[in-house]
């Protein structure tokens, strides 16, 4: 017997006929043996749905009141799948984030999850009952409700599993795992059997969108152990069909050193800044970042050219492209202080990364990526690294074939198979 949570993305909630698909998929795991929580995301299109009523009702609308509008998505699918499971003979019940309660903390439309009080819940589910939880809502010391910020149910999934100390967090999603990179791209990418939180972390960070990355964080920090998994394939007996996210330590040895890099993701949505002729001196950098900083946009990746021999430089970062205006706009009005001589923004660029812990252990891991897109007569216009990652950026026209490039140079093609 296990305690498992189980979560179910917005397509495989899409519609009562998907909700009975989920509902069975819930039957399998209690007729298990099983005690067995569930969080659920609002259908398909549904928040966005919402959202715009509030844009339509006043572009300055509160947040709060936000909350309560895009918070019912989740009401709505949670009270569905309670009822479809009674209907098919299983025990649920629906717990709303109030009723538990998921207290948050009062950051309307981008809460952070505080507490959760699992005793009822806990009591419900060793007594044979099917918890049913709307994930993305929690609520206020006050009683307001709240919700997480966009994709937040995975992080509702990860902090029950880490309050009920589930054996694990198996998120149902409409693909069947995590892969080496997106397989649009590469026909022959891999899925992965495991990867480690930090991994899955800097792929999340880098456009691998599979997972909220704020749920992963908070997974590697409780231990909670996630399976990414597809709620549309046939079950099998095999009970991980999916791929694991777990800590080092439940990947061997062996399995980490066979390959230096897990995976490859590729970020479109990048935008860079260059500003010219920087005055090269102390706080000069800052005065740049610290007005960014303040208007709450993130800055990437960063180069620092020579200094000419005027004693100026000029400085290259990127910002998320939907921040450019933004990031233009509070450059300008620093223009002054900063001293720079021209900004100039390129959106025609995008990002490619190489993710893996094993870079670790091997030397050469950067030179081999460098040396693979200069043979394909790529230019690198910046770099970026962490101790598992290594960024580039490049010209947007070459992403697709830097990424099936490296996905070839670092061994990751799946073989041909025998059968074509
Ligand atoms: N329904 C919410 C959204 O679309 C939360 C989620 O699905 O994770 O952002
Ligand atoms: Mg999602």
């Amino acid at each position: 017997m296990a305690r498992i949570v189980m979560k179910f993305g917005g397509t495989s909630m899409a519609g009562i006929e998907r909700i009975r698909n989920v509902a069975a998929l819930v039957q399998r795991e209690v007729n298990a043996g099983n005690e067995v929580a569930v969080v659920v995301s609002a259908m398909a299109g549904e928040t966005d749905r919402l959202v715009n009523f509030c844009r339509e009702a006043s572009s300055l609308y509160d947040p709060a009141e936000y909350d309560v509008v895009v918070a019912s998505g989740e009401q709505v699918t949670s009270g569905l799948l309670a009822i479809t499971l009674q209907a098919m003979g299983v025990n649920a019940r629906s717990w709303l984030g109030w009723q538990l309660p998921i207290r948050t903390t009062d950051r309307h439309a981008s809460a952070r999850i505080e507490t959760i009080d699992t005793d009822k819940l806990i009591a419900a589910m060793q007594s044979g009952q099917v918890a049913v939880i709307p994930g993305f809502q929690g609520m206020t010391e006050e009683s307001r409700i709240t919700t997480l910020g966009r994709g937040g149910s995975d992080t509702s999934a990860v902090a029950v599993a880490a309050a009920v100390k589930a054996d694990r967090c198996d998120i149902y999603t409409d693909v069947d795992g995590v892969y080496t990179t997106d397989p649009r791209i590469v026909p022959r990418a891999r899925k992965l059997q495991k990867v480690t939180y930090e991994e899955m972390l800097e792929l999340a960070s880098v456009g691998a969108k599979v997972l909220q990355t704020r749920s992963v964080g908070l997974a590697m920090k409780e231990g909670v152990r996630i399976q990414v998994l597809s709620s549309f394939d046939a079950p099998t007996d095999n009970e991980l069909p999916g791929t694991l996210i777990v800590g080092d330590d439940e990947i061997e040895d062996n399995e980490m050193e066979r390959q230096r890099i897990t995976g490859i993701a590729l970020d479109r949505n990048e935008a860079k800044i260059t500003l010219t002729d920087v005055p090269d001196k102390p706080g000069g950098v800052a005065s740049i970042f610290g007005p960014l900083a303040d208007s709450n946009i993130n800055v990437d990746v960063i180069v620092q050219n020579i200094a000419h021999e005027t004693g100026s430089t000029d400085v290259t970062f990127t910002v998320p492209g939907a921040e450019l205006a933004r990031a233009i706009d509070t450059l300008e009005k620093s223009k002054d202080t900063i001293g720079y001589a021209e900004l100039k923004h390129d959106t025609k660029i995008c990002k490619v990364s190489i993710v893996g812990v094993g870079m670790r252990s091997h030397p050469g891991v950067a030179a081999a990526m460098f040396q693979a897109l200069a043979d394909r007569g790529i230019n690198i216009q910046a770099i970026a690294t962490s101790e598992i990652k290594v960024s580039v950026l490049i010209q947007e026209e070459y992403a697709e074939l830097a990424v099936r490039v490296l996905h070839t140079t670092y061994g990751l093609d799946a073989p041909e198979s025998v059968e074509a």
